[in-house]
């Protein structure tokens, strides 16, 4: 079979190898339409999680089950499935522990394209396909349903991270399709004053659409000064990360009030240290809680978030600014993540 790879930190190209084996627990999938992520970018740009050789990138996909194992329960060759982009192995202790995004070790529910070949191959590998599975909904937009599988649960998990409650005064910092998720997820759990931090004009109008109330842009100034201004130097009672650098947690550290929380889902590529500063950090006592997290995955998360597009709570599918048909545009479509030109939000592939 023929899958776009990375070859080597810096380089990608497509490869051909032996489509891969189901186990009994597991299933062969074959992508309908998948969607580049930036972490992608990350991996092969910066070398975040090291080297990796021939390895087929990709971990968001909607598509279907081409053979299942002889354990597996609830699905069968045929149907059409949303794959979450983490795929924990559900037994494991760490799962049985509430960690299952890192059973098997830090990071390691995280097997498309860190651990294994990912979804941009003709067919791919799920782990504990009972687990990780979740039918597509019958009529479901391709491209709502793709951001099922990473964009919707990371940014809703952001805002499960800070823990934004009623009346929250809230602050997201980045708003590519991740942060808008995070914007939307806050709104729905009740938030407030919701700040939205980015530069794009598209992102900046969407982030109004799913709730913001405000938004600011990092090339203005420093961000910390514009929250401070709009909070009456109060700060904000949650914080959500989901773009900028190191040096965002000490930002988000500024602008947080006493007691708060932040909640970061950013992937960060680069930069040795996250630094904390002293005096802001209350000396040591502010009870400022920094939460950061890989999105969970699993079935159950996939079926929850479906439901709230059936439901028309959310539409995640209007992140998607870029469609194109046919297995050929991976690279295009990757390479639009890479570059992030200023009309883009997110690109779909429809197979
Ligand atoms: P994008 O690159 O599309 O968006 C990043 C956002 O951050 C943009 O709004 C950008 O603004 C903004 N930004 C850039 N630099 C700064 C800065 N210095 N200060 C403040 N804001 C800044 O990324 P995605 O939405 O696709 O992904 C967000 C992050 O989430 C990535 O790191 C990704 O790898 C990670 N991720 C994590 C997952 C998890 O499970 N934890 C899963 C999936 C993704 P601008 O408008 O200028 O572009
Ligand atoms: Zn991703």
């Amino acid at each position: 079979m023929k899958g776009f790879a990375m070859l080597r930190i810096g380089s990608v190209g497509w490869i051909e190898k032996e489509r891969p084996a189901c186990g009994p627990l597991d299933a062969i999938v074959t992508p309908i339409a998948v969607s580049p992520c930036t972490s992608d970018v990350h991996t092969v740009w910066e070398g975040a999680i090291g080297d990796r050789h021939n390895m087929i990138l990709g971990h968001e996909a909607v598509g279907e089950v081409v053979e299942v194992g002889s354990l597996v329960k609830d699905f069968k060759p045929g149907d059409k499935v949303i794959v979450s982009a983490i795929t924990p192995d559900w037994s494991s202790l760490e799962a049985q522990a509430g960690y299952p995004m890192h059973s098997g070790g830090m990071l390691a529910g995280w097997k498309f394209s860190n651990f294994k070949d990912g979804v941009f191959g003709e067919y791919f590998h799920v782990n504990d396909a009972d687990g990780n599975l979740a039918m597509l909904p019958e009529g479901m937009d391709l491209g709502a349903a793709a951001m099922v599988c990473d964009m919707m649960p990371t940014g809703f998990h952001g805002a499960e991270l800070a823990d934004v409650q009623y009346g929250d005064d809230v602050c997201v910092i980045g708003i590519g399709p991740v942060g808008l998720m995070g914007v939307a997820a806050a709104a729905l759990r009740g938030a407030a004053n919701l700040y939205a931090v980015g530069s794009r004009r598209n992102c900046c109008e969407l982030a109004k659409e799913y709730g913001a109330t405000e938004t600011i842009s990092y090339k203005d100034g420093d961000i910390v000064e514009q929250i401070m201004e709009l909070t009456h130097n109060n700060g904000v009672d949650k914080i959500i990360i989901a773009g900028g650098n190191v040096d965002t947690i000490d930002q988000a550290i500024r602008m947080l009030k006493p007691g708060g929380t932040i909640g970061s889902v950013n992937y960060l590529g680069s930069g040795d240290y996250v630094r904390i500063p002293r005096v802001e950090w209350g000396s040591g006592m502010s009870h400022k809680k920094i939460h950061c997290g890989l999105m969970p995955g699993g079935r159950l998360r996939s079926e929850k978030l479906a439901k709230l597009i059936s439901t028309g709570r959310v539409d995640p599918g209007r992140l998607i600014t870029h469609r194109f048909t046919g297995f050929d545009h991976m690279e295009e479509s990757l390479m639009l993540m890479k570059d992030k030109p200023a009309d883009l939000i997110k690109p779909l592939v429809i197979i």
